[in-house]
């Protein structure tokens, strides 16, 4: 298992809002080296299965239409302590919640529409990260 990577989505608010620039810009300055990175768009029935553990979550159905209502990028991110550090770095999942100068409560606009995935262990980087770039040369 790799433990010093990470997985995340810029979310399709946050590129529609021409914000992805300032938030990579954030990510490579918290010392994240971005190792692979894409953009892309998602079906519902494709974010249904990337958000499948919330699936019986009340939020899941407009979970599934806003991720897949525009253009993502997801990207691998390598740095000692990655999936810790990143939580720390996007902040809570309600931007009114989260902490100053974290990029969700800088860029998210509701806690739907929060800018950012950052995945939450070892164990799911490596599964997401599985998701998006799979058969694709990591180096
Ligand atoms: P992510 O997995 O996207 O990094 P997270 O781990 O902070 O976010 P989760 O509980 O895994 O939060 O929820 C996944 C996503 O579902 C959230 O990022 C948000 O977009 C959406 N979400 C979570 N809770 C709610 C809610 N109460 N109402 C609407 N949307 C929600
Ligand atoms: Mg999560």
């Amino acid at each position: 298992m790799i433990t010093n990577r990470t997985f995340t989505i810029i979310k399709p608010d946050a590129v529609e809002a021409g914000s992805s620039g300032a938030i990579l810009k954030m990510i490579e300055e918290a010392g994240f080296r971005i190792v692979a990175m894409r953009m892309t768009k998602l079906s519902p029935e494709r974010a249904g299965e990337f958000y499948a553990v919330h699936k019986e979550r009340p939020f899941y159905k407009g979970l599934c239409t806003y991720m897949s209502s525009g253009r993502i990028i997801a990207a691998i991110l390598e740095k000692e302590n990655a999936v810790a550090d990143f939580r720390k770095l996007i902040g809570a999942t309600d931007p009114a919640l989260a902490e100053e100068g974290t990029i969700r409560k800088l860029f998210a606009k509701s806690i739907e529409a929060n800018a950012i995935h950052g995945s939450d262990s070892d164990e799911s980087a490596a599964i997401e990260s599985n998701f998006f770039f799979a058969g694709m040369d990591i180096f």
